[in-house]
């Protein structure tokens, strides 16, 4: 089935595993650590400049957000991680629900991991690659801001972060990325496009 990113819809926002759309279609989600860059990732890869709202609150509005961008073929946007004033009981909530979310859902054809390109594959990165690559999801991974480095600091962090992760798993790949001018968008859809399309449905 085709998928269309300029047409991407929002579908619905879930707070509990069971408000997810059944695990019946394709779906790629995307996660990163508050502040990472994750929203505006997803409004340039989408095209739309206000569908995944760019949050002043990070941690605030937290949900698993559900756009369509084909028939059955969906983005997800995860809740970001890592940021410190999140009470205790929600960070546990949606500890256990991703953990349950990565660990059963079928429809899961890969995961892209969203990072600041000047802090790369902190601690939360890390365990969250080092987990998913166990459970046998394939990941990508966007270094966004790379407006904010010059050529040569972006290519070193790219390198650096490759390395970094074919040691967890050779299979993980790795990409520049910029909501600001744009790099990275074509290679990022080409990932999604690859997870949503290649892979028979369930
Ligand atoms: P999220 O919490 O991961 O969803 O992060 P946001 O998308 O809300 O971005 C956090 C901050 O970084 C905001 O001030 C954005 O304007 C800024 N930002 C996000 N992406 C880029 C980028 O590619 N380049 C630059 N220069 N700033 C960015």
């Amino acid at each position: 089935m085709p998928i269309s990113f300029n047409n991407a819809k929002f579908i619905k926002g879930a707070h509990k595993l069971e408000q997810c759309l059944p695990d019946t279609g394709l779906e790629v989600a995307v996660a990163g650590r508050s502040n990472a860059g994750k929203s505006s990732a997803l409004n340039v890869i989408v095209g739309n400049k206000s569908l995944a709202r760019t949050s002043k609150q990070p941690g605030r509005t937290q949900q698993i957000n559900y756009f369509e961008l084909g028939e059955q073929q969906y983005l997800v946007d995860l809740p970001g991680y890592g940021f410190a004033k999140v009470p205790p009981k929600l960070r546990q909530h949606w500890d256990q629900t991703l953990s349950a979310y990565f660990e059963t859902r079928q429809s899961l054809a890969g995961l892209i991991v969203i990072m600041d390109v000047r802090h790369p594959m902190k601690d939360l990165d890390r365990q969250l690659i080092e987990w998913v690559a166990d459970i046998g999801i394939a990941t990508h991974c966007l270094l966004t801001k790379s407006d904010k480095l010059s050529k040569g600091k972006a290519a070193a962090a790219l390198q650096e972060t490759r390395r970094q992760l074919a040691l967890i798993e050779p299979d993980i790949s790795a990409q520049l990325f910029s909501a600001l001018d744009k790099r990275g968008v074509d290679e990022a859809r080409e990932a999604i496009h690859g997870w949503l399309t290649d892979q028979p449905a369930s």
